[in-house]
Formats: C-alpha cells, sequence, structure tokens
C-alpha cells in the first residue's frame, strides 16, 4: 500500500476544515447562503474571542497609554461628511455590457471583461456605505449609514475620553468592533466580505513626534503577530505608494500576510497627521484642540493609526497554523495554534467509558473549566480522539486510564511533539497553567515542532 503524502495548506483545506469542524458557516445556509457573509460557529467564535482578548491585552491591558471604547454602530450622518466617506469613500465600477458582471476597474489588468471578455461600460464611483433609515419615515433625511470604519467613533469622542480621564499626550482610544461595506467585489472565504471586525487604535502625539510613534507602530505591530505564532517569513510590510495615499496621510504601511492566494493586507498603518480632529472640528463646530502645557499652546494632535482586520487575522492564523504530517501512515492534520489563541486548551479522554472511570475524568472535567475551555470526549478510541483534538488545535489531551485510579495520575499528551508525561492529579492544574503559559514546555524531540518557536 502506498502511504499518503502530506499536502501544504491551501484555501480549499481550511475552508474545509472550517466548515467541518464548526469553525465557520455560510450565513443563511439553509436558504442557500448569503453572498460574502459568514457565521463563527463554536469552535470559531472561541478562537475570534481570544483574538480579541489577544490585542485587547497587547493594546489596552497591558498599558498606561492607551484606553478603551464602545461607540455605537450608526452615528451622526455628519461625520461622513466630515471625515470625507460620503464623498470619497468610492470604488471605480463597470459593467460588463455582454454577460453584465460588475468590477471594480481600478483591480482589473486589462480594460476588458475578465469573465467573458467583453466591452465594460465607462466606470463610476459606486459608495461603499450601507444606507439605512432611523425611525419609520423613509426619506432624505432620516437617512444614516452603517459604519465602514470603526475609527469615526474614537475621534468624535477624543474630547468626551480626555476630559473624564485626564490623560496627557500622547494617548490612544482603542476599539473592536463591527463595521460594513458594500464591497463590489467580495471572496477569498473570509478574507474580504461585507460585514466584518476590526480592531482599531488612534494613538493621538504631538506634531513633531508622529514619524518616531509611526516607526514605533509599524514594530509593534509586526510583532503581535509574530508572538501569536505567525511564521517571519509569511510576514512583510508594505509602503504605500505616493498614488495609494490618502491626501491627508503622510506615509502609511500595509502589514501583509502570504495567504494561499498569495500577498495581501491583514492591516493598515497611517499617519493620518491632524486631518480627522481638524475636519470634526470644523464640521461640527466644537473645538477638539489640546492645551500643551509645556508649550503652553493649544495644538491639534496628529494621529497614527493601526487598523486591523478581525476576520483577516483568523484566516491568516489558519493558514500559518495548519499542517499535515505522516504518522504511522495516516495523514495526522494539526493546527500548531498558539495555546492563547486555541478554542479548546485541554481536552479530557477517558480511556473507557466505565463508570468508575467516568466520574475521575468527570471530576477532572469540572475541576480545570473552571479555569479554561476544556471539552470532554469518550467516543470512540483514544487515536481518533487525539486526532479530532489535533485538528482544532488543542494544545493538551489529559487521558485518564485505569492505573489512574491506582496511583491517582493522569497523562498529559502534547499535541505538536506528541510527547506524554504523567502527573499527579493533584499537581495537574499548575502543571497545564505553566505549559498553557508557555514556561514550562516539553522538551523537543530532533526536529520537532512546537508552537513556541522563537523566529528570530
Ligand atoms: P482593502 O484594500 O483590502 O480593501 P482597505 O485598505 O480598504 O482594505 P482599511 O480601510 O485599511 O482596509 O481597513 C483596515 C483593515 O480592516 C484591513 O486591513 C482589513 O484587515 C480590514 N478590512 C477592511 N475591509 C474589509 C473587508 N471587506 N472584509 C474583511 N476585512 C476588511
Amino acid at each position: 500500500m502506498t502511504k499518503p503524502t502530506p499536502a501544504k495548506v491551501s484555501m480549499e483545506k481550511i475552508v474545509s476544515l472550517c466548515r467541518r469542524r464548526g469553525f465557520i458557516f455560510p450565513s443563511s445556509e439553509i436558504y442557500g447562503g448569503l453572498s460574502s457573509c459568514w457565521d463563527y460557529g463554536p469552535l470559531g467564535v472561541e478562537l475570534k474571542r481570544n483574538i480579541k482578548q489577544a490585542w485587547w491585552q497587547a493594546i489596552v491591558q497591558e498599558r498606561d497609554d492607551i484606553v478603551g471604547l464602545d461607540s455605537s454602530i450608526l452615528m451622526h450622518p455628519r461625520v461622513w461628511e466630515a471625515s470625507g466617506h460620503l464623498e470619497g469613500f468610492a470604488d471605480p465600477l463597470a459593467e460588463c455590457k455582454s454577460c453584465h458582471q460588475r468590477w471594480r476597474t481600478d483591480e482589473l489588468e486589462g480594460d476588458s471583461c475578465p469573465a467573458c471578455g467583453g466591452e465594460l461600460t465607462e466606470p463610476r464611483l459606486f459608495n461603499l456605505m450601507f444606507k439605512t433609515f432611523m425611525g419609520p419615515i423613509e426619506d432624505e433625511a432620516n437617512v444614516v449609514y452603517l459604519r465602514p470604519e470603526t475609527a469615526q467613533g474614537i475621534f468624535v469622542n477624543f474630547s468626551n475620553v480626555l476630559d473624564t480621564t485626564r490623560k496627557k499626550l500622547p494617548i490612544g482610544i482603542a476599539q473592536i468592533g463591527k463595521s460594513f461595506r458594500n464591497e463590489i467585489t467580495t471572496g477569498n472565504f473570509i478574507f474580504r466580505s461585507r460585514e466584518f471586525e476590526q480592531m482599531e487604535l488612534e494613538f493621538f502625539v504631538k506634531p513633531g513626534t508622529d514619524e518616531d510613534w509611526f516607526n514605533y507602530w509599524l514594530e509593534e505591530r509586526r510583532n503581535w503577530y509574530i508572538k501569536l505564532g505567525i511564521k517571519k517569513e509569511n510576514l512583510r510590510l508594505r509602503q504605500h505608494m505616493k498614488h495609494e495615499l490618502a491626501h491627508y496621510a503622510l506615509d502609511c504601511y500595509d502589514i501583509e500576510y502570504q495567504f494561499p492566494m498569495g500577498w495581501a493586507e491583514l492591516e493598515g498603518i497611517a499617519n493620518r497627521a491632524d486631518f480627522d480632529l481638524s475636519q470634526h472640528a470644523k464640521y461640527s463646530g466644537k473645538s477638539l484642540a489640546y492645551y500643551d502645557e509645556d508649550t503652553k499652546e493649544q495644538i491639534v494632535p496628529y494621529v497614527i493609526e493601526p487598523s486591523a482586520g478581525i476576520d483577516r487575522t483568523f484566516l491568516a492564523l489558519l493558514c500559518d497554523a495548519y499542517d499535515e504530517e505522516l504518522d504511522k501512515d495516516e495523514i495526522r492534520v494539526l493546527l500548531h495554534l498558539h495555546p492563547k489563541l486555541a478554542p479548546i486548551k485541554i481536552a479530557i479522554l477517558p480511556l473507557s467509558r466505565r463508570e468508575n472511570l467516568a466520574q475521575a475524568a468527570r471530576g477532572i472535567y469540572a475541576d480545570l473549566r473552571q479555569c479554561w475551555a476544556v471539552s470532554y470526549d469518550d467516543a470512540q478510541s483514544i487515536g481518533r480522539r487525539y486526532r479530532r483534538q489535533d485538528e482544532i488545535g488543542t494544545p493538551f489531551c489529559v487521558t485518564v486510564d485505569f492505573e489512574s485510579l491506582k496511583d491517582k495520575q493522569v497523562t498529559i499528551r502534547e499535541r505538536d511533539t506528541m510527547n506524554q508525561i504523567r502527573v499527579p492529579i493533584k499537581e495537574l492544574k499548575t502543571t497545564l497553567a505553566a505549559k498553557l503559559s508557555g514556561e514550562d514546555l516539553f522538551v523537543l524531540p530532533p526536529g520537532g515542532k512546537i508552537w513556541k518557536v522563537e523566529r528570530e
């Protein structure tokens, strides 16, 4: 019999794993799905929460100079006039005269329809904001928009935050939330959709210090992905060309990831100068200046904006973590997810369903789940159960066997190395806590892989 060959990651493999194991489902699937909308299933929601938590921890929890915010999705329509979105947040759209497919012309290589080669209409600008109405009357006076980014909620709350926290520059305001864009072309699974989530930081600084802060955030943000286990060689920083820059932006870089379909943006980091605060001051008539106690002058802060997408980070993490290896003539699929991100941290696996064993295993399960996301699995062979956990990235399995009833010890099995150690049940929690925090890792076999490889 020929041995199967482990394959490389591909988008099809990720989509299929996500569907099969309950990470992501098509939205409204029983009605045939809704184009480019996705639902995060039981494992997906855990991974997504862990990504947000990791960002919040690095950006807000561990810093003195950044605070959080959760502003509303619907905002005063004037916000979008001030921000320039009403006028300028548009992509050029053209329709094929033969097959009637629509295209974003700035993304096309030639000037004919990529589907049938037909002639395209003259491009016209198509605004990407979703419109709806506030209240029962559907007229122009009641139009509101679903926000296309979370950033504007931060700018309009700049004074509120400063006044109530009594913070001095530099100060950042961070927010995580849904954004909506009526994209002309969507695709590549969750990479580009019309409803997505962003993690945005607006970091306000004194003019003149902006370049240093800009460089600081480029480095910080790139390191964040690396610390979460993304391979360094799959990340790159790409500076925007002059023609890509918004007219007010002084500089902008994208952090790009090498997805199976090629390099694409994960996060944008821009030096937006004083554009946003100045515009909102102008349109609202309220001063958004900052009194600089050192120079005794009123200044309008500059802002550095690292703006990341959760769904794209999710996809990048899965692509990067996906692995297949040959194990005893079978393909072992595994996700080398950082324990901090893994949807399930520990699986409790009793060797049999016998009552006395189940009782001991259930006791351990009840104890551990007070601290972590833990699952309990007693169906099928132990080998099958290990595989199921490997495939969803569970870093540790705890096996309870008949010996455990006598010696009060259990086996911890590690996902990446498949190493096993025996530990006393009363030390299980502290041992797992150390392993999950990365302080105490198994010794690697030669060539073994583990999530904590320093990627210098
Ligand atoms: P793109 O050029 O890919 O359309 P963008 O430059 O318009 O993206 P930004 O406005 O900089 O994107 O938004 C910041 C981040 O929000 C992006 O880096 C991305 O991670 C996320 N994002 C933007 N649009 C979408 C979308 N349609 N679907 C999923 N994530 C998105």
